[in-house]
């Protein structure tokens, strides 16, 4: 397996201390990560992309946008050992569902041992194979619109991926796209690095699109310099 959907390089502006403590202090003061977050966490070791997970403080912000947005119907490009998944789940509640979309069994088999230990199993749909061709079939089988899709699997697709949660959204949805500064690398048109050229195909594709209107957020912390898009459809 290639590394196209790896967490940008952190050597340029290596992930200071300060940046560790203020992500531990709010990790310690605002936000619920549970011992199950934890552990969902930690088992992201064993995973095919050991520390590729959101950050603590990322999983809160994505709960409450799902929150914000009143979404029921979740569904996530890359589960990895399913941290993120398990922030949606909960965010959703009982009566909502997500979909997460994964490539590899290994990571897919950690993820639905987490979401089991996490009591949330019963409202996750875990999909294995090549998120385009599991996003394709869920379109081919109309299933109901999804409320906020979180792109966040092998970037070169970042493309697919979009025109995928546009099928499967509807007005009023959101779109979250990780990964899109990698460390700054997202300023140079002339990188080599496809994931690179994933987001800037991606950010061309929102700006031509009249029905989306969105933005984009720097961050620093324990995952280093990066940051997401969040697009909302018109
Ligand atoms: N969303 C997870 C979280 O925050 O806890 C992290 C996901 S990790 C950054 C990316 C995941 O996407 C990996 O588990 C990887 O195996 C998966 N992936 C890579 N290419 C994929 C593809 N073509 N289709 C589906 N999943 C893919």
């Amino acid at each position: 397996m290639d590394d196209s959907e790896s967490p940008a390089p952190t050597n340029r502006y290596p992930a200071s201390d300060e940046w560790h403590a203020v992500d531990r202090y709010f990790a310690s003061t605002l936000l619920e990560e549970d011992g199950v977050l934890t552990e969902a966490r930690r088992s992201g070791a064993v995973t095919t992309m050991p520390n590729a997970e959101v950050a603590a403080n990322q999983g809160a912000f994505l709960s409450l946008l799902v929150k914000i947005a009143d979404a029921e119907r979740v569904l996530e490009f890359g589960t990895l050992a399913g941290y993120s998944t398990i922030w949606f789940a909960r965010a959703v509640g009982e009566n909502g569902h997500v979909v997460t979309l994964e490539i590899e069994p290994d990571n897919a088999a950690v993820a639905e041992s987490n979401f089991r230990t996490a009591g949330v199993a019963d409202r996750i749909e875990t999909i294995i194979g090549p998120a385009a061709e599991s996003a394709a079939q869920l379109m081919s089988d109309c299933v109901e619109p999804f409320d906020l899709v979180f792109i966040d699997a092998d970037k070169p697709n970042n493309p697919v991926y979009l025109a995928a949660a546009l099928d499967l959204t509807r007005p009023g949805s959101v779109i979250v796209i990780d990964n899109v500064v990698r460390d700054g690398a997202v300023v140079d048109s002339d990188s080599a690095d496809p994931r690179v050229h994933g987001v800037r195909r991606v950010v061309e594709e929102i700006v031509a699109n009249p029905e989306l209107e969105a933005t984009a957020l720097q961050t620093v912390g324990e995952k280093g310099w990066d940051g997401l898009i969040i697009a909302f459809r018109r």
